[in-house]
């Protein structure tokens, strides 16, 4: 029939090419076939992937001439089974969405890192959400998540005659997390109002410093960028390390909402805050407003804290640029690499958002094992980006 097969050509082609491949590789992996010379095989059902609340199952295939159904996994190769096969339930959960009506009922905490039974220091936290589907707490990946260390101030207009903030950044050597060691000054008032100029810290320089000129991206540490017209979530962790006052913060990312967190000598809190913008914001000051809960005109004596935090994106990662190349790039067969010095820069699909990543939280394609004369770069991933170093690997003794 020349006609149908003119028309249908090309959908015939394509199912015949199909069929091709999984007879092929039928005969590859040597099933036996049912009475022909293998099984033509057509697919059954679609691989339905699981959430943690329901199993999805495999692919199934059915052969069109015997009828029997069977399954493929790269471990067992073609086996055959009497139903579709259950996965096991996804150890990942959905992260909720921001609904812009009530930015205030998105889900963001903090909880000990798994194996800490008590904290010594801000950066023992880790901060968390709620799945969508299951409900249960669970810690937001890194590649959701950008730190945000206050660091310098600059005292408001009201208060200029006193010194109510300084923040010094500390980094922590064993994880290379940032966080500010904090003094808020004796003469403080309730009412004062704090304000974190970014600005005022431009001509600091080096890895650390952030870019300003033509807005285009930031570095460590990260004031906060807004989206235009959308919600921003920043989780603050406080540790109060002061040895009498109850202190009470009130904080903005957008000098309009604050959020208040009653902070115990010795205790540490979540401070979620949130703010909007309706222009896109690259950096732009933050505020905050302190007082003792025993009350008072002012602080009456110094107090000491200390703070991290994290600002939360749903965006994705666009790309992976290589800041500076590891150190030693030269190996002998059999060595492993070292990723000392490299140092690797995630920009955001987020306005302006963009990270120094942590190695730790990155993938690397030689993982540990050694290398070989064939590896000339490892590829590092990241946020579902890749980027690659070049190496040169020789024999020893060559
Ligand atoms: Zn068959
Ligand atoms: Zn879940």
């Amino acid at each position: 029939m020349k006609t149908d097969y003119k028309t249908g050509g090309k959908a015939m082609k394509a199912i015949i090419i199909a069929f091709t491949v999984l007879t092929l590789a039928l005969c590859c992996l040597s099933i036996t076939g049912c009475g022909y010379c293998a099984h033509e095989l057509k697919v059954k059902d679609e691989k339905v992937a699981s959430t943690c609340v329901e199993h999805g199952h495999s692919y199934t295939y059915e052969c069109k001439k015997c009828k029997k159904l069977f399954a493929y996994t790269l471990d067992k190769g073609l086996y055959e089974v009497s139903e579709a096969e259950e996965l096991p339930l996804s150890a990942e959960h959905t992260l909720p969405e921001v609904d812009e009506e009530h930015p205030e009922n998105f889900p963001l905490g903090i909880r000990l890192k798994e194996g800490k039974t008590a904290a010594e220091s801000v950066l023992d936290y880790e901060i968390t959400t709620k799945c969508t589907l299951c409900q249960k707490e669970f810690a937001i990946e890194d590649k959701n998540l950008a730190a945000v260390v206050p660091l310098e101030n600059k005292v408001s207009e009201n208060t200029n005659t006193r010194r109510t903030y300084s923040g010094v950044r500390m980094q922590d050597e064993a994880t290379g997390r940032w966080y500010t060691d904090i003094q808020f000054y004796k003469a403080t008032r309730p009412t004062d109002v704090t304000e974190l100029k970014p600005f005022a810290k431009i001509t600091e320089g080096g890895d650390l410093g952030w870019v300003s000129s033509d807005g285009a991206y930031q570095r460590l540490p990260l004031y906060v960028p807004f989206n235009k017209n959308q919600t921003r979530h920043v989780v603050y962790i406080v540790h109060n390390s002061d040895a009498a006052a109850t202190v009470n913060l009130e904080w903005s990312i957008d000098g309009k909402r604050y959020a208040t967190v009653t902070v115990a000598p010795g205790e540490y809190k979540p401070l979620v805050v949130y703010g909007l913008k309706d222009w896109d914001c690259n950096v732009d000051s933050q505020f905050f407003r302190v007082s003792t809960a025993a009350g008072g005109a002012t602080l009456g004596s110094n107090i000491k804290m200390e703070m991290t935090g994290f600002l939360y994106t749903s965006g994705t990662v666009d790309k992976l640029d290589i800041d500076s190349q590891p150190t030693k790039t030269e190996y002998k067969v059999g060595e492993t690499f070292d990723s000392a010095g490299l140092r690797i820069y995630a920009t955001y699909s987020d306005y302006c958002l963009g990270k120094t990543v942590n190695l730790a939280e990155c993938k690397f394609s030689t993982d540990g094992r050694t290398l070989t004369e064939n590896d000339d770069r490892v590829t590092i991933s990241y946020g579902g980006k890749k980027v690659s170093v070049p190496i040169t690997v020789v024999k020893e003794g060559a």
